[in-house]
């Protein structure tokens, strides 16, 4: 069986939280984070609303929607449950994220059953254990996996078997494929280049003088399914020690929840500022200043090097949350982020296989760094971020 590559997400994460947690939510439109709307549900999402808008816009969008604060705590350990049921599916686990990761099954079918079977059983696990709904894409590549999940999301399951590559792959907007970004996509629909099937009839040639030589080369890659393998042996080449941003506030005596909007604001920026230079980072520093010109640092350190911003955005919005007594107290004059502990983003390549067990998953991503370096998420992210 060459399809063993799962791809895992859970739908509408937070929000899918909430409503497990509130059966009076079940059913109903809930954005989560007042400010801006840092998850929706899927009813939620049918009236438009969309992550990262502003909270006026979704409301206006969808008035009777419930809107929650986030319980970040609850996430977590939401996440940590999950992963318990990944790491029991299959030794080879590869996180890509607070909800989505990808899983190889091959050399499981003797004791698991087929790819197929075993994304089955570990959908109804994550829902029988952990209360929540998952998608799940099946496929030979991990790219195809994750178009995969999300053409089948939400609550589904599809498998992409070899000789059905094409005919799945050409039919979807260029837009939903992994690695390209809005910019990319958008600028290949002014061409008239609406699907990802138009953009493979094009030679690589033309992709490069449409979209740049990186992105167009990725793009002629991507469409023709092909894994560009990164050159082995790269080291990691010395970079920056830490990316930050800050905002100062107004005059005004700022609310926490206000702290939290500019908060969301300045980890957006950095996270794509982070993937743009194929980096992630492990620590998260937030910086506070008060109106008495004192200041104040908290930071947490991640348990994997991460690039997503969700991530990030989990972690400083639990860090303010923890200094806003003090924030209450004295007044808060500016608000800063600060991501170091840097390192190669690796979540855009093909790792596999390592042995997660032996090794913590850590290090076992710290051991492919240095053997394949960072060559492949330098591409995805050329595609995502660069004209
Ligand atoms: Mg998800």
């Amino acid at each position: 069986v060459s399809t063993t590559i799962l791809h895992a997400d859970l739908d509408a994460f937070f929000a899918s939280v909430e409503q497990r947690d509130d059966p009076r939510l079940q059913g109903r439109p809930v954005i989560v984070g007042g400010g801006v709307v840092l998850a929706a549900s899927y009813e939620a999402r049918a009236r438009g609303v969309r992550s990262a808008m502003g909270g006026a816009q979704a409301r206006r969008l969808c008035p009777d929607a419930v809107v929650v604060r986030p319980r970040f705590d609850a996430y977590l350990e939401a996440s940590r449950a999950v992963h318990v049921v990944f790491e029991q599916t299959t030794p080879i686990v590869e996180a890509l994220s607070i909800d989505e990761a990808f899983l190889d099954v091959r050399g499981l079918e003797r004791i698991a059953g087929t790819p197929v079977e075993i994304a089955a059983r570990l959908r109804r696990e994550v829902r029988l254990r952990v209360g929540l709904p998952i998608t799940i894409g099946v496929a030979r590549t991990r790219f195809l996996a994750k178009v995969a999940s999300g053409v089948a999301k939400p609550d589904g399951l599809l498998v992409v078997p070899p000789e059905r590559e094409e005919a799945f792959l050409d039919p979807l907007p260029v837009g939903m494929l992994w690695g390209v970004g809005p910019r990319t996509a958008a600028k290949l629909r002014d061409r008239g280049i609406l699907t990802a099937g138009q953009a493979a009839a094009l030679d690589e040639a033309t992709l490069v003088r449409l979209l740049g030589r990186g992105t167009g080369r990725h793009a002629h890659a991507l469409v023709h399914r092909r894994d560009r393998r990164p050159p082995r042996g790269r080291r990691r080449r010395p970079g920056r020690r830490s990316m930050g941003a800050q905002s100062a506030l107004g005059r005004r005596r700022t609310t926490p929840e206000a702290a939290r909007v500019v908060l969301v604001r300045l980890v957006d920026k950095l996270a794509r500022r982070l993937r743009s230079a194929g980096l992630a980072c492990r620590t998260v520093v937030l910086r506070l200043r008060f109106d008495d010109s004192t200041r104040a640092t908290r930071s947490h350190t991640l348990p994997l090097a991460t690039a997503q911003t969700s991530t990030i955005l989990v972690a400083a919005c639990d860090l303010l949350a923890v200094a806003r007594p003090l924030i209450e107290r004295r007044g808060l004059t500016l608000v800063g982020v600060t991501l170091t502990n840097l390192s190669d983003d690796v979540t855009g390549q093909l790792v596999l296989p390592f042995d997660a067990r032996a090794r913590a998953l850590d290090a076992a991503l710290d051991d492919v760094r240095e053997r394949f370096g960072s060559k492949a998420i330098t591409r995805a992210v050329l595609v995502r971020r660069r004209p």
